[in-house]
């Protein structure tokens, strides 16, 4: 079988992007990736890896240096404000043949890196701080100039490059914007306690969660329901954040408060959107991935997880069939569901938080959503 590509564009080094890449220069496709970031550099929180995600991680063949660099762990705990153990939910059924653990969390950045140096190791050519000017869509490929001078013709052009993707607003004008869900989320890196050695999520009117992402350290984060995105001066994030913990008597959440004060903590605060564009994400030869197409909140800890599975797919059917209409057809029908579920029960999760609802119906989603993302990808 013949690919239906030779040389790809990849605009926008996320972990969707460099997957992507990743995926298809190793097996000889000529890979061009721009990043806008000249620092390729995401910001410094850490970041939750449930087991599919795992799974695909063990795909592009970082897992052993993620479990090395980060934390891997099973099963999870939920308490009662108080600090009360409600209950321990396996993370389960298991996801692969191989051992792949249950979750884990690690830093953003020190994923990125991880991701990077693989990016750059297949043969990846990547240029950092420069982005496309123009592309032009021909019959037999695409024409594309850069913001450094420079110019290039590929096969096909990969749409990674985020949320806001000027992409999607340039070549998909119809399609729709990221809604916000009137839900926010604040994050912070504090130093772990040694009992804290799984996921762990306090639910009381709001949610908070930790997660450890080394040996040394955790994130926490905290959801806030916010009917308007307001601006908040990020010198009031620590005691903004201290404050919305008050509700958390816990002994344990309490004895963090005063790491929320120290830089180390570099505290994000963050009105939450999602997104999902229908079908189809190409036209031609320009195809949208990730959170380009289906950005979620962070509810099911999956989003990065389905944006790096939906690349190595796109890759799986590149080499799968030389039409590439036929590929990225079946590319598309391949992620459609999955990425559907992740973004719609996390909005019904969000709902669920923000109205006080149902209990059972929250962990009744988790449970169902977590054993239909085991499933083969
Ligand atoms: C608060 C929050 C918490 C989350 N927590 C989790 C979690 O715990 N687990 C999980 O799995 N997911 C989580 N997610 C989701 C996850 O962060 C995203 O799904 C994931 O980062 C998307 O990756 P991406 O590569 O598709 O897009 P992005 O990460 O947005 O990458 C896009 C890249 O394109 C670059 N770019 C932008 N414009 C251009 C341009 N014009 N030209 C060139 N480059 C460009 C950007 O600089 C960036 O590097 C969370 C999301 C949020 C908002």
């Amino acid at each position: 079988m013949i690919a239906a590509v030779n040389k790809v564009l990849v605009i926008g080094g996320g972990f969707s992007g460099m997957t992507a890449a990743i995926q298809l220069a190793r097996q000889g496709v000529e890979v061009d990736l721009v990043e806008i970031d000249p620092l390729w550099c995401p910001l410094g929180a850490g970041i939750t890896l449930s087991g599919p995600t795992l799974r695909a991680l063990d795909t592009v063949g970082i897992l052993e240096q993620v479990a090395s660099e980060g934390y891997l762990s099973k099963d999870f705990d939920v308490f009662s404000p108080a600090g009360e153990l409600i209950v321990q939910l396996a993370t389960r059924p298991p996801i692969s043949s191989k051992p792949i653990p249950g979750g884990g969390g690690i830093l953003r950045p020190v994923l990125a890196r991880i991701f990077s140096d693989k990016t750059r190791e297949v043969g990846t050519h990547v240029r950092l701080g420069i982005t496309f000017e123009t592309i032009v869509q021909r019959g037999d490929g695409v024409e594309v100039t850069f913001t450094d001078g420079t110019s290039g013709i590929y096969d096909l052009v990969i749409a990674s490059d985020g949320v806001h993707s000027r992409m999607r607003k340039e070549f998909f004008p119809e399609a729709p914007s990221p809604k916000p869900i009137h839900q926010s989320v604040w994050r912070a890196v504090l130093k772990r306690p040694p009992e804290i050695v799984r996921p762990s999520h306090w639910l009381g009117r709001t949610k908070v969660g930790v997660n450890p992402i080394s040996d040394t350290h955790m994130y926490m984060f905290l959801m806030e329901s916010r009917e308007h995105s307001e601006w908040i001066d990020p010198e009031k994030w620590p005691g903004e954040m201290a404050r919305l913990l008050g509700e958390f008597p816990a002994p344990l959440l309490q004895t963090l408060v005063p790491q929320l004060y120290e830089p180390s903590a570099s505290i994000d605060y963050r009105p939450l959107a999602n997104l999902l564009v229908p079908l189809p994400w190409h036209k031609d030869r320009i195809i949208m991935i990730g959170d380009t197409v289906h950005a979620t909140t962070p509810h099911l800890a999956s989003g990065a997880g389905i944006g790096i599975e939906s690349a190595i797919v796109l890759a799986e059917e590149l080499f799968s069939h030389s039409d590439l209409q036929v590929a990225l057809s079946r590319f598309e029908e391949r992620r459609w569901e999955r990425c559907r579920l992740v973004v719609e029960k996390s909005a019904r999760l969000c709902e669920i938080e923000k109205s006080g609802g149902s209990k059972d119906e929250h962990a009744q989603i988790m449970h169902e959503s977590f054993m239909t993302l085991a499933e083969p990808i």
